[in-house]
Protein backbone atom coordinates (compact mmCIF):
# COMPACT_ATOMS: atom_id res chain seq x y z
CA UNK A 1 0.00 0.00 0.00
CA UNK A 2 1.47 3.48 -1.34
CA UNK A 3 1.34 5.81 1.93
CA UNK A 4 -0.63 9.28 1.46
CA UNK A 5 1.39 11.37 2.72
CA UNK A 6 2.70 14.66 0.13
CA UNK A 7 5.95 14.03 -1.62
CA UNK A 8 7.07 17.33 -0.48
CA UNK A 9 10.58 18.06 -1.46
CA UNK A 10 13.35 18.61 1.15
CA UNK A 11 14.99 21.87 -0.07
CA UNK A 12 17.98 24.06 1.02
CA UNK A 13 15.91 27.49 0.87
CA UNK A 14 13.11 26.14 2.40
CA UNK A 15 14.88 26.03 5.94
CA UNK A 16 15.78 30.16 5.05
CA UNK A 17 11.74 30.84 4.31
CA UNK A 18 10.69 29.52 7.34
CA UNK A 19 13.56 31.35 9.69
CA UNK A 20 12.69 34.61 7.75
CA UNK A 21 9.07 34.21 8.61
CA UNK A 22 9.70 32.70 12.22
CA UNK A 23 12.68 34.39 13.12
CA UNK A 24 12.39 38.03 11.15
CA UNK A 25 14.67 39.82 13.52
CA UNK A 26 17.29 37.11 14.49
CA UNK A 27 20.37 38.46 14.10
CA UNK A 28 23.47 38.14 11.69
CA UNK A 29 26.88 39.31 12.44
CA UNK A 30 29.81 39.42 10.38
CA UNK A 31 32.71 40.78 10.80
CA UNK A 32 34.36 42.87 8.40
CA UNK A 33 37.62 43.29 6.80
CA UNK A 34 38.67 46.92 8.79
CA UNK A 35 37.28 45.04 11.92
CA UNK A 36 34.20 46.91 11.80
CA UNK A 37 31.08 44.47 12.68
CA UNK A 38 28.24 44.58 10.46
CA UNK A 39 24.83 43.67 11.32
CA UNK A 40 21.19 42.82 9.68
CA UNK A 41 18.83 40.61 10.55
CA UNK A 42 17.34 37.03 9.14
CA UNK A 43 14.86 38.67 7.49
CA UNK A 44 17.42 40.84 5.75
CA UNK A 45 19.52 37.97 4.65
CA UNK A 46 16.31 36.18 3.21
CA UNK A 47 15.38 39.45 1.34
CA UNK A 48 19.10 39.36 -0.16
CA UNK A 49 19.14 36.16 -0.96
CA UNK A 50 16.11 36.27 -2.94
CA UNK A 51 17.21 38.80 -4.76
CA UNK A 52 20.76 37.06 -5.96
CA UNK A 53 18.64 34.20 -6.89
CA UNK A 54 16.67 36.43 -8.88
CA UNK A 55 19.13 38.09 -10.31
CA UNK A 56 20.81 34.95 -11.16
CA UNK A 57 18.12 33.58 -13.24
CA UNK A 58 17.48 36.73 -15.02
CA UNK A 59 21.14 36.91 -15.86
CA UNK A 60 20.80 33.65 -17.86
CA UNK A 61 21.87 31.08 -14.75
CA UNK A 62 20.02 27.77 -15.18
CA UNK A 63 19.33 24.57 -13.39
CA UNK A 64 22.47 22.84 -12.37
CA UNK A 65 24.78 25.98 -13.42
CA UNK A 66 27.60 26.10 -10.96
CA UNK A 67 28.75 29.61 -9.37
CA UNK A 68 32.04 30.22 -7.50
CA UNK A 69 32.19 31.52 -4.03
CA UNK A 70 35.89 33.25 -3.37
CA UNK A 71 34.67 34.88 0.24
CA UNK A 72 35.55 34.12 3.94
CA UNK A 73 32.76 33.55 5.99
CA UNK A 74 30.39 36.70 6.12
CA UNK A 75 26.77 37.47 5.14
CA UNK A 76 27.56 37.97 1.38
CA UNK A 77 28.57 34.38 1.53
CA UNK A 78 25.61 33.11 3.86
CA UNK A 79 23.72 35.43 0.90
CA UNK A 80 25.28 32.84 -1.61
CA UNK A 81 24.49 29.43 0.14
CA UNK A 82 20.75 30.13 0.08
CA UNK A 83 20.45 32.19 -3.33
CA UNK A 84 22.51 30.09 -5.03
CA UNK A 85 20.34 27.01 -4.52
CA UNK A 86 17.22 29.24 -4.82
CA UNK A 87 18.03 29.53 -8.32
CA UNK A 88 18.32 26.12 -9.01
CA UNK A 89 22.14 26.75 -9.57
CA UNK A 90 24.67 25.40 -7.54
CA UNK A 91 27.15 27.22 -4.97
CA UNK A 92 30.84 25.94 -5.88
CA UNK A 93 32.46 27.33 -2.18
CA UNK A 94 36.12 27.65 -3.24
CA UNK A 95 39.00 27.52 -1.06
CA UNK A 96 41.37 30.86 -0.84
CA UNK A 97 43.94 28.87 0.71
CA UNK A 98 44.64 26.75 -3.14
CA UNK A 99 47.59 27.40 -5.27
CA UNK A 100 46.69 29.02 -8.26
CA UNK A 101 47.37 26.23 -10.29
CA UNK A 102 44.73 23.82 -8.21
CA UNK A 103 42.27 26.74 -8.19
CA UNK A 104 42.32 26.93 -12.23
CA UNK A 105 41.77 22.72 -12.15
CA UNK A 106 39.00 23.25 -9.93
CA UNK A 107 37.13 25.85 -11.44
CA UNK A 108 37.43 24.49 -15.01
CA UNK A 109 36.53 20.81 -14.15
CA UNK A 110 33.21 22.24 -12.08
CA UNK A 111 32.64 24.57 -15.23
CA UNK A 112 31.56 27.57 -12.63
CA UNK A 113 29.88 30.02 -15.02
CA UNK A 114 29.88 33.11 -12.66
CA UNK A 115 32.03 34.24 -9.21
CA UNK A 116 31.28 36.15 -7.01
CA UNK A 117 34.68 37.40 -5.23
CA UNK A 118 35.86 39.60 -1.81
CA UNK A 119 37.40 42.48 -2.78
CA UNK A 120 40.63 41.54 -0.09
CA UNK A 121 40.85 38.57 -2.31
CA UNK A 122 41.04 39.42 -5.73
CA UNK A 123 44.51 39.00 -5.99
CA UNK A 124 43.73 35.32 -6.00
CA UNK A 125 41.23 36.15 -8.60
CA UNK A 126 44.49 37.87 -10.75
CA UNK A 127 46.18 34.58 -10.31
CA UNK A 128 43.76 32.82 -11.86
CA UNK A 129 41.64 35.15 -14.29
CA UNK A 130 43.50 34.55 -17.32
CA UNK A 131 43.46 30.89 -17.38
CA UNK A 132 39.47 30.46 -16.47
CA UNK A 133 36.26 30.96 -17.84
CA UNK A 134 33.66 32.55 -15.83
CA UNK A 135 31.47 34.91 -17.88
CA UNK A 136 30.47 37.27 -15.03
CA UNK A 137 32.37 38.34 -11.73
CA UNK A 138 30.45 40.32 -9.17
CA UNK A 139 33.09 42.01 -6.38
CA UNK A 140 32.26 42.36 -2.67
CA UNK A 141 33.68 45.80 -2.34
CA UNK A 142 33.78 47.91 0.11
CA UNK A 143 34.80 51.56 -1.67
CA UNK A 144 37.57 50.04 -3.25
CA UNK A 145 37.49 50.48 -7.48
CA UNK A 146 36.32 47.19 -9.34
CA UNK A 147 39.04 45.78 -11.85
CA UNK A 148 38.10 45.85 -15.45
CA UNK A 149 36.04 42.93 -16.73
CA UNK A 150 34.00 42.93 -13.07
CA UNK A 151 30.83 43.94 -11.67
CA UNK A 152 29.47 45.15 -8.33
CA UNK A 153 27.58 42.73 -6.41
CA UNK A 154 25.54 45.31 -4.58
CA UNK A 155 24.27 46.53 -7.72
CA UNK A 156 24.06 43.35 -9.04
CA UNK A 157 21.69 42.68 -6.38
CA UNK A 158 20.33 46.24 -6.44
CA UNK A 159 18.91 45.56 -9.96
CA UNK A 160 16.61 42.80 -8.90
CA UNK A 161 13.44 42.01 -6.94
CA UNK A 162 12.97 39.75 -3.89
CA UNK A 163 10.05 37.73 -4.37
CA UNK A 164 9.75 34.09 -4.57
CA UNK A 165 12.00 32.49 -6.64
CA UNK A 166 11.94 29.31 -8.90
CA UNK A 167 9.81 26.37 -8.00
CA UNK A 168 10.87 23.73 -9.98
CA UNK A 169 14.00 22.34 -8.07
CA UNK A 170 14.17 18.82 -6.64
CA UNK A 171 15.46 17.36 -3.38
CA UNK A 172 17.66 15.20 -5.63
CA UNK A 173 19.49 18.51 -7.79
CA UNK A 174 22.58 19.63 -6.21
CA UNK A 175 22.66 22.64 -4.32
CA UNK A 176 26.31 22.77 -3.52
CA UNK A 177 29.87 21.48 -4.51
CA UNK A 178 33.34 21.51 -2.55
CA UNK A 179 36.43 19.85 -3.96
CA UNK A 180 38.36 18.03 -1.59
CA UNK A 181 42.60 16.86 -2.19
CA UNK A 182 43.30 13.81 -3.60
CA UNK A 183 45.84 11.39 -2.49
CA UNK A 184 47.02 10.92 -5.83
CA UNK A 185 45.69 12.64 -8.64
CA UNK A 186 43.69 16.51 -9.05
CA UNK A 187 41.22 17.13 -6.38
CA UNK A 188 37.35 15.68 -6.38
CA UNK A 189 34.39 17.57 -6.75
CA UNK A 190 31.85 16.41 -4.34
CA UNK A 191 28.06 17.86 -4.81
CA UNK A 192 25.71 17.69 -2.14
CA UNK A 193 21.99 18.04 -2.80
CA UNK A 194 19.34 19.52 -1.15
CA UNK A 195 17.51 16.80 0.33
CA UNK A 196 21.34 15.73 2.05
CA UNK A 197 21.77 19.66 3.54
CA UNK A 198 18.52 19.06 5.01
CA UNK A 199 18.82 15.78 6.75
CA UNK A 200 22.43 16.60 7.88
CA UNK A 201 21.06 20.21 9.41
CA UNK A 202 18.69 18.18 11.35
CA UNK A 203 20.23 15.26 12.42
CA UNK A 204 23.55 17.12 13.19
CA UNK A 205 21.75 19.25 15.38
CA UNK A 206 19.93 17.29 17.53
CA UNK A 207 20.64 16.85 21.21
CA UNK A 208 23.50 13.96 21.78
CA UNK A 209 24.98 15.59 18.79
CA UNK A 210 25.64 19.73 17.98
CA UNK A 211 22.44 20.28 20.47
CA UNK A 212 21.14 23.45 18.62
CA UNK A 213 18.62 25.13 19.57
CA UNK A 214 16.91 28.97 18.75
CA UNK A 215 18.65 29.81 21.83
CA UNK A 216 22.42 29.25 20.68
CA UNK A 217 24.53 31.75 19.15
CA UNK A 218 26.65 30.17 16.32
CA UNK A 219 30.24 31.08 15.33
CA UNK A 220 31.37 28.81 12.58
CA UNK A 221 35.44 29.64 12.76
CA UNK A 222 35.60 26.62 10.30
CA UNK A 223 35.90 28.01 7.01
CA UNK A 224 32.57 28.16 4.94
CA UNK A 225 35.05 27.20 1.44
CA UNK A 226 35.55 23.98 3.22
CA UNK A 227 32.64 21.68 3.72
CA UNK A 228 29.95 23.72 4.30
CA UNK A 229 31.44 25.11 7.46
CA UNK A 230 30.71 21.64 8.75
CA UNK A 231 26.76 22.51 7.79
CA UNK A 232 26.31 25.04 10.38
CA UNK A 233 25.54 27.91 8.59
CA UNK A 234 22.20 25.78 7.51
CA UNK A 235 21.54 24.22 10.49
CA UNK A 236 22.12 27.70 12.44
CA UNK A 237 19.04 28.87 9.89
CA UNK A 238 17.38 25.82 10.03
CA UNK A 239 16.93 26.55 14.45
CA UNK A 240 16.41 30.68 13.72
CA UNK A 241 20.13 31.13 15.90
CA UNK A 242 22.14 34.16 15.64
CA UNK A 243 25.40 33.66 13.63
CA UNK A 244 28.41 35.44 14.36
CA UNK A 245 30.80 34.92 10.96
CA UNK A 246 34.23 36.04 11.64
CA UNK A 247 35.44 37.25 8.42
CA UNK A 248 39.37 36.76 7.88
CA UNK A 249 40.98 37.28 11.34
CA UNK A 250 40.64 34.19 13.02
CA UNK A 251 43.57 35.23 15.76
CA UNK A 252 42.86 33.82 19.21
CA UNK A 253 42.13 37.20 20.69
CA UNK A 254 39.94 38.48 17.99
CA UNK A 255 37.65 35.22 18.17
CA UNK A 256 37.28 35.32 22.19
CA UNK A 257 36.17 38.86 21.98
CA UNK A 258 33.83 37.94 19.47
CA UNK A 259 33.02 35.14 21.68
CA UNK A 260 32.30 37.33 24.36
CA UNK A 261 30.93 40.33 22.97
CA UNK A 262 28.45 38.70 21.10
CA UNK A 263 27.64 35.78 23.62
CA UNK A 264 28.50 32.95 21.43
CA UNK A 265 27.44 29.41 22.90
CA UNK A 266 28.38 27.34 20.40
CA UNK A 267 31.72 27.63 18.09
CA UNK A 268 33.07 25.06 15.74
CA UNK A 269 36.36 24.73 14.66
CA UNK A 270 40.15 22.43 13.86
CA UNK A 271 42.40 21.68 17.09
CA UNK A 272 44.92 24.04 15.73
CA UNK A 273 42.35 26.80 16.06
CA UNK A 274 41.79 25.39 19.70
CA UNK A 275 45.41 25.51 20.75
CA UNK A 276 45.85 29.62 20.00
CA UNK A 277 42.23 29.73 22.61
CA UNK A 278 43.58 27.56 24.90
CA UNK A 279 46.87 28.87 25.20
CA UNK A 280 45.33 32.46 25.32
CA UNK A 281 42.81 31.93 28.10
CA UNK A 282 45.60 30.15 30.56
CA UNK A 283 47.70 33.42 30.26
CA UNK A 284 45.26 35.92 31.25
CA UNK A 285 42.85 34.14 33.03
CA UNK A 286 39.73 36.34 33.61
CA UNK A 287 40.30 38.41 30.99
CA UNK A 288 36.85 36.99 28.37
CA UNK A 289 33.99 36.77 30.27
CA UNK A 290 32.28 33.42 28.04
CA UNK A 291 28.86 32.80 28.06
CA UNK A 292 28.65 29.73 30.69
CA UNK A 293 26.64 27.61 28.01
CA UNK A 294 29.43 27.95 25.58
CA UNK A 295 30.48 24.53 23.76
CA UNK A 296 33.27 23.89 21.62
CA UNK A 297 32.74 21.47 18.53
CA UNK A 298 36.23 19.92 17.33
CA UNK A 299 36.76 18.23 14.22
CA UNK A 300 38.69 18.15 10.83
CA UNK A 301 42.02 16.56 12.84
CA UNK A 302 41.96 14.47 15.65
CA UNK A 303 41.72 16.14 19.36
CA UNK A 304 43.94 14.73 22.32
CA UNK A 305 42.66 14.36 25.73
CA UNK A 306 44.87 16.71 27.15
CA UNK A 307 42.61 19.23 24.78
CA UNK A 308 39.43 18.64 26.74
CA UNK A 309 41.15 18.37 30.17
CA UNK A 310 42.28 21.58 29.30
CA UNK A 311 38.40 22.90 28.72
CA UNK A 312 37.27 21.45 31.79
CA UNK A 313 39.83 23.21 33.87
CA UNK A 314 38.22 26.30 32.40
CA UNK A 315 34.47 25.00 32.58
CA UNK A 316 34.01 24.52 28.97
CA UNK A 317 32.17 21.81 27.41
CA UNK A 318 34.32 20.48 24.42
CA UNK A 319 32.98 17.88 21.97
CA UNK A 320 34.32 16.30 18.99
CA UNK A 321 33.04 15.06 15.57
CA UNK A 322 34.52 13.67 12.65
CA UNK A 323 33.78 13.48 8.63
CA UNK A 324 34.48 14.42 4.89
CA UNK A 325 34.04 16.74 2.42
CA UNK A 326 32.14 13.66 1.52
CA UNK A 327 30.13 13.38 4.49
CA UNK A 328 28.59 16.63 4.46
CA UNK A 329 31.10 16.36 6.38
CA UNK A 330 29.19 15.56 10.08
CA UNK A 331 29.08 11.64 10.42
CA UNK A 332 30.14 10.99 13.89
CA UNK A 333 29.90 12.64 17.31
CA UNK A 334 31.20 11.80 20.71
CA UNK A 335 28.88 12.04 23.25
CA UNK A 336 28.29 10.04 26.61
CA UNK A 337 25.71 7.37 26.63
CA UNK A 338 23.29 7.04 29.89
CA UNK A 339 25.38 5.55 32.94
CA UNK A 340 28.75 6.81 31.31
CA UNK A 341 28.94 9.87 33.80
CA UNK A 342 30.27 7.78 36.88
CA UNK A 343 32.96 5.61 35.27
CA UNK A 344 36.62 6.47 36.45
CA UNK A 345 37.67 10.09 35.02
CA UNK A 346 40.60 8.50 33.25
CA UNK A 347 38.19 6.32 31.28
CA UNK A 348 35.87 9.05 30.42
CA UNK A 349 38.68 11.31 28.93
CA UNK A 350 39.75 8.25 26.22
CA UNK A 351 35.92 8.27 25.52
CA UNK A 352 35.54 11.61 24.99
CA UNK A 353 38.70 11.60 22.79
CA UNK A 354 37.38 9.06 20.45
CA UNK A 355 35.32 10.17 17.16
CA UNK A 356 32.35 8.85 18.45
CA UNK A 357 28.86 7.14 17.31
CA UNK A 358 27.18 7.44 14.04
CA UNK A 359 24.71 9.74 13.08
CA UNK A 360 21.00 8.54 12.20
CA UNK A 361 20.40 6.89 9.19
CA UNK A 362 24.62 6.76 8.73
CA UNK A 363 25.88 3.56 8.42
CA UNK A 364 29.62 2.76 9.18
CA UNK A 365 31.90 -0.70 9.10
CA UNK A 366 35.84 -1.38 9.69
CA UNK A 367 37.15 -3.74 6.69
CA UNK A 368 40.27 -5.27 7.72
CA UNK A 369 43.17 -6.38 5.24
CA UNK A 370 40.88 -9.77 4.12
CA UNK A 371 38.01 -7.60 3.26
CA UNK A 372 36.04 -8.63 5.74
CA UNK A 373 34.08 -6.28 8.64
CA UNK A 374 35.86 -6.29 11.87
CA UNK A 375 34.42 -7.42 15.06
CA UNK A 376 33.38 -4.02 17.22
CA UNK A 377 35.92 -4.86 20.50
CA UNK A 378 38.00 -1.80 20.48
CA UNK A 379 41.04 -3.69 19.45
CA UNK A 380 41.03 -4.62 16.23
CA UNK A 381 41.58 -2.18 13.31
CA UNK A 382 40.54 -2.08 9.68
CA UNK A 383 39.48 0.80 7.05
CA UNK A 384 36.39 2.77 7.93
CA UNK A 385 33.69 2.90 5.63
CA UNK A 386 30.42 5.02 5.34
CA UNK A 387 27.20 5.14 3.88
CA UNK A 388 24.31 6.98 4.00
CA UNK A 389 21.68 10.03 2.98
CA UNK A 390 24.40 12.20 3.14
CA UNK A 391 27.39 10.76 1.89
CA UNK A 392 28.63 11.09 -1.14
CA UNK A 393 27.92 8.05 -4.01
CA UNK A 394 30.40 9.31 -6.05
CA UNK A 395 32.06 12.49 -7.43
CA UNK A 396 31.73 14.96 -10.03
CA UNK A 397 32.50 13.51 -13.54
CA UNK A 398 32.85 10.20 -11.80
CA UNK A 399 36.73 10.21 -10.76
CA UNK A 400 37.78 7.66 -8.83
CA UNK A 401 35.43 5.40 -8.29
CA UNK A 402 37.53 2.65 -6.77
CA UNK A 403 36.48 4.87 -3.63
CA UNK A 404 33.07 3.11 -3.85
CA UNK A 405 32.80 -0.81 -2.47
CA UNK A 406 30.21 -2.67 -5.28
CA UNK A 407 27.69 -2.82 -2.48
CA UNK A 408 28.32 1.27 -2.57
CA UNK A 409 30.42 2.03 0.98
CA UNK A 410 32.69 4.65 0.83
CA UNK A 411 36.12 3.98 1.89
CA UNK A 412 37.18 6.57 4.18
CA UNK A 413 41.04 6.12 3.86
CA UNK A 414 40.95 6.31 7.47
CA UNK A 415 42.25 3.71 9.79
CA UNK A 416 39.75 2.64 13.25
CA UNK A 417 38.69 0.64 16.00
CA UNK A 418 35.11 0.17 17.08
CA UNK A 419 34.12 -0.44 20.45
CA UNK A 420 31.60 -2.84 21.74
CA UNK A 421 29.22 0.10 22.13
CA UNK A 422 29.84 1.51 19.08
CA UNK A 423 32.40 4.58 19.71
CA UNK A 424 34.93 5.09 16.70
CA UNK A 425 37.92 5.60 17.21
CA UNK A 426 40.79 6.71 14.74
CA UNK A 427 44.00 4.70 14.75
CA UNK A 428 46.10 5.43 11.85
CA UNK A 429 45.41 6.69 7.96
CA UNK A 430 45.42 4.89 4.67
CA UNK A 431 45.75 8.59 2.28
CA UNK A 432 49.25 9.35 2.00
CA UNK A 433 48.03 13.31 3.19
CA UNK A 434 49.52 15.51 5.79
CA UNK A 435 46.84 17.88 7.70
CA UNK A 436 48.23 20.66 8.87
CA UNK A 437 45.68 23.50 10.62
CA UNK A 438 42.64 21.72 8.95
CA UNK A 439 43.69 21.60 5.61
CA UNK A 440 45.10 18.71 2.90
CA UNK A 441 48.80 18.75 1.85
CA UNK A 442 49.40 15.74 -0.22
CA UNK A 443 52.75 13.69 -0.32
CA UNK A 444 52.64 12.52 -3.09
CA UNK A 445 52.59 16.04 -5.20
CA UNK A 446 55.09 17.43 -3.20
CA UNK A 447 57.47 14.21 -3.94
CA UNK A 448 56.88 14.28 -8.03
CA UNK A 449 57.75 18.38 -7.90
CA UNK A 450 60.96 17.37 -5.68
CA UNK A 451 62.07 14.89 -8.19
CA UNK A 452 61.43 17.02 -11.02
CA UNK A 453 64.79 19.26 -9.23
CA UNK A 454 67.66 18.39 -11.44
CA UNK A 455 69.29 17.33 -8.26
CA UNK A 456 67.19 14.83 -6.65
CA UNK A 457 67.01 11.51 -7.29
CA UNK A 458 64.23 10.26 -4.46
CA UNK A 459 62.36 11.78 -2.24
CA UNK A 460 59.45 10.96 0.70
CA UNK A 461 57.71 13.53 2.48
CA UNK A 462 55.78 12.55 5.64
CA UNK A 463 53.87 14.20 7.94
CA UNK A 464 55.55 14.76 11.56
CA UNK A 465 53.50 15.75 14.59
CA UNK A 466 53.92 19.43 15.08
CA UNK A 467 52.49 21.59 18.73
CA UNK A 468 50.72 23.63 17.04
CA UNK A 469 49.89 22.69 13.42
CA UNK A 470 49.44 18.82 14.29
CA UNK A 471 50.88 17.81 11.88
CA UNK A 472 53.66 19.03 9.32
CA UNK A 473 55.49 18.04 6.19
CA UNK A 474 59.01 17.07 6.25
CA UNK A 475 61.04 15.93 3.10
CA UNK A 476 63.19 13.56 3.20
CA UNK A 477 65.51 13.64 -0.38
CA UNK A 478 68.48 11.71 -1.83
CA UNK A 479 70.40 13.09 -4.38
CA UNK A 480 71.95 12.18 -7.44
CA UNK A 481 74.87 10.97 -7.36
CA UNK A 482 77.93 13.77 -7.34
CA UNK A 483 75.28 16.61 -6.56
CA UNK A 484 74.68 18.98 -3.97
CA UNK A 485 72.18 21.89 -3.38
CA UNK A 486 70.87 23.79 -0.54
CA UNK A 487 67.34 23.66 1.47
CA UNK A 488 66.62 26.98 0.20
CA UNK A 489 66.98 26.09 -3.33
CA UNK A 490 64.91 23.30 -2.66
CA UNK A 491 62.17 25.30 -1.04
CA UNK A 492 61.91 28.09 -3.81
CA UNK A 493 62.25 25.31 -6.65
CA UNK A 494 58.76 24.08 -4.78
CA UNK A 495 57.20 27.20 -4.39
CA UNK A 496 57.16 27.95 -8.06
CA UNK A 497 54.40 25.12 -8.05
CA UNK A 498 52.72 24.42 -4.68
CA UNK A 499 51.50 27.28 -2.52
CA UNK A 500 54.04 28.48 -0.01
CA UNK A 501 52.06 27.10 3.12
CA UNK A 502 52.26 23.66 1.61
CA UNK A 503 56.00 23.93 0.97
CA UNK A 504 57.79 21.05 3.99
CA UNK A 505 59.42 23.07 6.62
CA UNK A 506 62.46 21.22 6.81
CA UNK A 507 64.92 18.93 4.20
CA UNK A 508 66.65 15.89 5.09
CA UNK A 509 69.61 15.22 2.66
CA UNK A 510 69.52 10.81 3.04
CA UNK A 511 71.17 8.28 1.28
CA UNK A 512 68.75 6.34 1.07
CA UNK A 513 64.84 5.64 1.66
CA UNK A 514 63.61 2.11 2.93
CA UNK A 515 61.18 0.29 0.53
CA UNK A 516 58.82 -2.94 0.65
CA UNK A 517 59.63 -5.81 -1.42
CA UNK A 518 57.81 -4.21 -4.48
CA UNK A 519 58.93 -0.99 -4.39
CA UNK A 520 56.88 1.43 -2.72
CA UNK A 521 58.26 3.85 -0.13
CA UNK A 522 57.75 2.30 3.32
CA UNK A 523 56.25 5.77 4.46
CA UNK A 524 55.01 3.88 8.20
CA UNK A 525 59.09 3.16 8.92
CA UNK A 526 59.60 6.78 8.45
CA UNK A 527 57.10 8.06 9.84
CA UNK A 528 58.04 6.04 13.23
CA UNK A 529 61.82 7.08 12.44
CA UNK A 530 61.01 10.60 12.47
CA UNK A 531 58.40 10.74 15.49
CA UNK A 532 60.54 12.58 17.42
CA UNK A 533 61.67 15.20 14.83
CA UNK A 534 62.05 18.51 16.18
CA UNK A 535 60.68 21.73 14.13
CA UNK A 536 63.29 24.20 15.30
CA UNK A 537 61.76 27.45 12.98
CA UNK A 538 58.36 28.24 13.29
CA UNK A 539 56.76 27.30 9.89
CA UNK A 540 53.56 29.80 8.57
CA UNK A 541 51.08 27.29 7.62
CA UNK A 542 47.38 27.88 7.33
CA UNK A 543 44.41 27.36 10.03
CA UNK A 544 41.20 26.59 8.82
P1 LIG B 1 38.25 16.81 4.84
O1 LIG B 1 37.60 16.06 3.74
O2 LIG B 1 39.28 17.77 4.38
O3 LIG B 1 37.24 17.46 5.72
O4 LIG B 1 39.05 15.78 5.73
C1 LIG B 1 38.46 14.62 6.27
C2 LIG B 1 39.49 13.84 7.02
O5 LIG B 1 39.96 14.60 8.14
C3 LIG B 1 39.03 12.55 7.62
O6 LIG B 1 39.01 11.48 6.68
C4 LIG B 1 40.06 12.32 8.72
O7 LIG B 1 41.26 11.80 8.20
C5 LIG B 1 40.31 13.74 9.20
N1 LIG B 1 39.45 14.04 10.36
C6 LIG B 1 38.30 14.74 10.37
N2 LIG B 1 37.79 14.82 11.62
C7 LIG B 1 38.64 14.14 12.41
C8 LIG B 1 38.67 13.83 13.81
N3 LIG B 1 37.74 14.26 14.66
N4 LIG B 1 39.70 13.09 14.26
C9 LIG B 1 40.67 12.64 13.43
N5 LIG B 1 40.70 12.91 12.11
C10 LIG B 1 39.70 13.64 11.61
Amino acid sequence: MKSTMMAFPLLAPSMLERAGKLFPRVEIMSSLPNGDRHRYTICDLLRRSRRLANALCDAGIRKGDRVGTLLWNGHEHLEAYFGIPAAGAVVHTLSVRQHPDELSYIMNQAEDRFLIVEDVLLDIWRQVNSRVKCERVFVVNRGSSLPEGTESYEEFLAQSVDNLVRSDIEEGDAAAICYTSGTTGRPKGVTYSHRALVLHSLASSMPDHFNISRHDVVLPVVPMYHVNAWGLPYSAILNGCKQVLPGRNLQPHNLLDLMQEERVTLVAGVPTIWIGILNALEKQPGRWNLSNKLRILIGGAAAPESMFRRFDKLGIHAIQAWGMTETSPVATVCSTKPGMETWPEEELYKLRARQGLPLPFVDLRAVGDEGSEVPWDGQTSGELQVRGPWISGSYFGNEQPDKWTEEGWFRTGDVVTIDSEGYVKITDRLKDLIKSGGEWISSVDLENALVGHAAVREAAVIAVPHPKWQERPLALVVLKENMTVEPGEVRSFLERTVAPWQVPDAFVFVPELPHTSTGKLLKGKLRQDYSQWKWDTEPSPVVS
